[in-house]
């Protein structure tokens, strides 16, 4: 059943305004003398009438109104929630992405720097293996070097004497390197 609000509403506002009485079978509107709004065959009726006074109508329509515009207030909220938590998830599924995205190049470089490494490793180990020498000189010095503290120059080298020798630490890191010790 469809209710025709506005219809009601005119016909409501036309009817005596002021407080609707029910005296027995009759009603009464209080508010304007000896008026009689309707004369009843049941008590029921007159109550009834009494209770749906234009006044009263009138408050129930507004109040229907006022229910109304909150959902429809209520819906806009909702929906402009909706819009923003939409966003936020296609920003954060784009930051996802992105990330993942960061994280499969870092994975490939790392792999290849990893497989370069390693030739370099092999490389650096046939080299130091080639060089005359290698392999009968002292732990700690390079192939023709015989310091008595290995890498550091002895005291007869003059203005070298005790300082670290720049080749024996160049041949040890290329050792350690070959063996896989450094990275
Ligand atoms: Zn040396």
């Amino acid at each position: 059943m469809t209710i025709d609000i506005t219809k009601l509403e005119v016909l409501a506002k036309a009817a005596s305004q002021g407080r609707w009485n029910q005296d027995g079978f009759e009603v009464q509107n209080d508010d304007i003398n000896n008026y009689r709004v309707a004369r009843c065959n049941w008590l029921a009726d007159a109550k009834f009438i009494a209770a749906a006074s234009p006044v009263e109508v009138l408050a129930l329509i507004a109040t229907g109104k006022q229910q109304a515009q909150q959902f429809k207030e209520w819906q806009a909220s909702h929906h402009a929630n909706y819009v923003a938590v939409a966003e936020e998830r296609d920003q954060l599924r784009a930051e996802v992405a992105g990330l993942r995205t960061g994280y499969e190049a870092y994975e490939r470089v790392n792999a290849e720097l990893k497989a370069e490494n390693e030739a370099l490793r092999g490389v650096m180990s046939a080299v130091v293996s080639e060089i005359p020498g290698a392999r009968i000189s002292r732990a700690g010095n390079a192939p023709g070097h015989c310091h008595s503290i290995p890498g550091v120059w002895d005291e007869d080298n003059g203005s070298k004497a005790g300082k670290e020798c720049a080749w024996c630490k160049v041949w040890n890191y290329a050792v350690s390197m070959g063996k896989g010790d450094r990275p």
